[in-house]
């Protein structure tokens, strides 16, 4: 599945998306992932500059909270997650997916 929103291309791979995802939904305590949408690398923060690291490519669980990365509790962020996540200005409109009211 191709990100909503995405901040750049995957500087471990080159050719995945850095989408942003909201993980922990139902929970207190939302929070935003940037994953390459190929090769699976992790940043916590939209920053490419920060540590990354790969889950365990058989089991991919996020790092913050343990539950599976690709669990029902996390998606690729809307439009309406970013400004929660505060990330929406790190978004580069350029790689923009499908438009909100395409997700399902
Ligand atoms: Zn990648
Ligand atoms: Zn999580």
């Amino acid at each position: 599945m191709t990100p909503h929103y995405s901040i750049d291309y995957c500087p471990r791979c080159g050719a995945g998306l850095l989408g942003i995802r909201i993980c922990g939904l139902g929970t207190d305590e939302p929070h935003g992932l940037v994953v390459c949408d190929e090769c699976e690398s992790i940043w916590l923060e939209p920053d490419v500059t920060t540590p990354h690291q790969y889950p365990d490519a058989s089991d991919a669980r996020c790092p913050k909270c343990s539950d599976p990365l690709w669990g029902p509790q996390s998606r690729w962020a809307t439009s309406a997650d970013l400004v929660q996540l505060g990330w929406q200005d790190r978004v580069d409109p350029q790689l923009n997916g499908e438009p909100d009211d395409h997700i399902a």
